[in-house]
């Protein structure tokens, strides 16, 4: 039965978007949609109200199963399709995801608790961006003809290489960016010819099942594309082990990762993990502090500071310490709380309560080490899994909050002494995944960048993203990377090929 309350009394939600979460959300498996087989739901919430939105097909490993096995039927047809079909289905998934703007942003602020603003400007938009980025490489994957070199003749033998689509992937995404992370996925996959069962994270199923939907009226043949929706230990865990998966794409964190490394490490599938960050931002004395300050604020508190790549450790130089910390707690102190549906809230709430516990717990984990709390660190209201914007201060390098991934907006700040030992700071970290440096002093930010151990560098900017560029972990934050060619090769086997002419 479908839950049909919340859509009922939330009047003021798009109308699509109500008459989406009215439906009963089913599984998406070789181009049919089904009840797990189960027949058991769960139940997702708005984490601003915590209300239930819908119920949601609980898929376990016999769903998986099915769609795993529909992935495979389907593969050497949409393998074998011309590659200017693929690209222009991936194409017109773009502009459908465009022409539903409104209604996918809504569902995404509802299910994730993100600002609409946001999910508006951001999230949708990118989504249809990173399709038509890779629907781009479907016609340029290519080999090479090789100059054989060591005694082949050349005369006699020809040798190239082919590039081919691995297979069936199992697709994991997480909670955070819930549309970009699936159209992250998906994107290169299909492009290189692969086919997909993606499940997203139990918290936030909803645009990925109406993302199916715009796949199904795109005109994807059945089974290129299936989603199964559910929990990470049962779902998830089978999807990654599955015997006909061939490649295990994963965003999370290190800790499922993990897991993830584990369970597939005896089959030698190909497996890319795209995990946790503890990403430090260093403001040298020179920058210009109009953008420095909101910067950090935005680095760290953006999306309630669930992103990979927050800016959760903050290196200040000593001279303009103070003048920082003031502004970031002038910053943190304003800023409005609400449902990200609210059109005056500038942070909404964390996605579970899981997480806002977690948050918390943190917190008082810094307190009983003996940091010092200058902002925030305590619930808003008493309903919604809201945090205040937190900030300490007298955290040593080897304490809790410099140390773990907090996934919430809790910023550690200190200041530093000389640029000599900032490479060091930056890189005392099991993490590497980003880091930005804020300074005027080029040979400075040349330096930093050469010597910061993470997948990206910023410099007098943070959070930028663009798909010509990889984007990848160095250390515990990861193995493989998305975007540009980096990130198609990853969806694609080399074969060598020497023939006797
Ligand atoms: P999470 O690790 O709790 O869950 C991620 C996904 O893994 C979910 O779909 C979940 O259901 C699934 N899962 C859980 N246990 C599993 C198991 N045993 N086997 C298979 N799948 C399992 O992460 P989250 O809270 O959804 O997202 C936050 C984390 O993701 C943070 O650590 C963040 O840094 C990371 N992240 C990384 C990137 C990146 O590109 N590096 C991007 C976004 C988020």
């Amino acid at each position: 039965m479908p839950h049909t309350a919340f859509a009922e009394e939330t009047t003021d939600l798009h109308p699509a978007a109500r008459v989406f979460i009215a439906r009963a959300q089913r599984l998406f498996i070789g181009g049919r949609w089904v009840e797990a087989a189960s027949g058991k739901t769960y139940e997702t919430l708005d984490p601003a109200t915590e209300k239930v939105i819908c119920s949601v097909a609980l898929g376990d490993a016999e769903d998986v199963d099915r769609a795993v096995r529909a992935a495979h039927q389907a593969f050497s047809t949409w393998a074998s399709t011309l590659p200017a079909a693929r690209e222009r289905l991936l194409l017109r998934l773009a502009d459908l995801i465009e022409a539903n703007l409104d209604e996918l942003a809504e569902l995404e602020s509802l299910d994730q608790g993100k600002l609409l603003t946001q999910a508006r400007a951001i999230d949708v938009p990118t989504a249809a961006s990173l399709f038509r980025y890779h629907a781009g490489w479907a016609t340029k994957i290519e080999g090479r003809t090789a100059t054989l070199s060591i005694g082949i003749p050349n005369t006699e033998f020809h040798g190239f290489t082919v590039r081919e689509p691995v297979g069936v992937v199992a697709q994991i995404v997480p909670s955070n960016f819930p549309l970009i992370q699936a159209a992250l996925k998906l994107s290169p996959a299909l492009a290189a010819g692969c086919t997909v069962v993606l499940k997203p994270s139990e918290h936030t199923p909803l645009t990925a099942i109406r993302l199916m939907e715009l796949v199904e009226q795109a005109g994807f043949s059945p089974g290129v594309v299936n989603l199964i929706t559910g929990f990470g230990e049962t779902a998830g865990l089978s999807l990654v082990k599955h015997p006909l998966v061939r490649k295990v794409a994963f965003t999370g964190s290190t800790d499922v990762g993990r897991r993830v490394a584990a369970a597939t490490s005896g089959d030698f599938k190909r497996v890319t993990l795209e995990l946790g960050g503890k990403s430090p931002v260093i403001i040298a004395a020179d920058a210009n502090l109009d953008h420095a300050i909101p910067g950090a604020a935005d680095a760290i508190f953006f999306n309630q500071g669930q992103v990979c790549v927050a800016g959760s450790r903050l290196f200040v130089e000593k001279p303009v310490f103070d003048t920082v910390l003031n502004g970031l707690v002038t910053i943190a102190k304003q800023m409005r709380l609400g449902p990200g549906r609210q059109p005056t809230s500038q942070m909404g709430p964390l996605v579970s309560s899981q997480q806002r516990d977690r948050v918390l717990g943190f917190v008082k984990q810094g307190l009983s080490e003996g940091g010092e709390l200058v902002a925030g660190g305590e619930r808003h209201g008493d309903v919604g899994y809201f945090v205040k914007p937190t900030l300490f201060t007298n955290c040593g390098p080897t304490s809790t909050l410099a140390r773990h991934e907090i996934f919430g907006p809790v910023l550690v700040a200190c200041a530093y002494s000389s640029a000599d030992e900032l490479a060091a700071l930056a890189n005392d970290s099991a993490y590497g995944l980003a880091a930005s440096v804020w300074t005027n002093d080029l040979g400075l930010a040349h330096r930093l960048a050469k010597r910061i151990e993470a997948g990206t560098v910023w410099v007098n900017c943070h959070h930028l993203f663009d798909p010509a560029l990889p984007f990848g972990g160095f250390k515990q934050s990861g193995v493989g990377c998305e975007q540009a060619w980096e990130g198609m090769a990853e969806y694609l086997n080399v074969k060598s090929v020497i023939m006797k002419i």
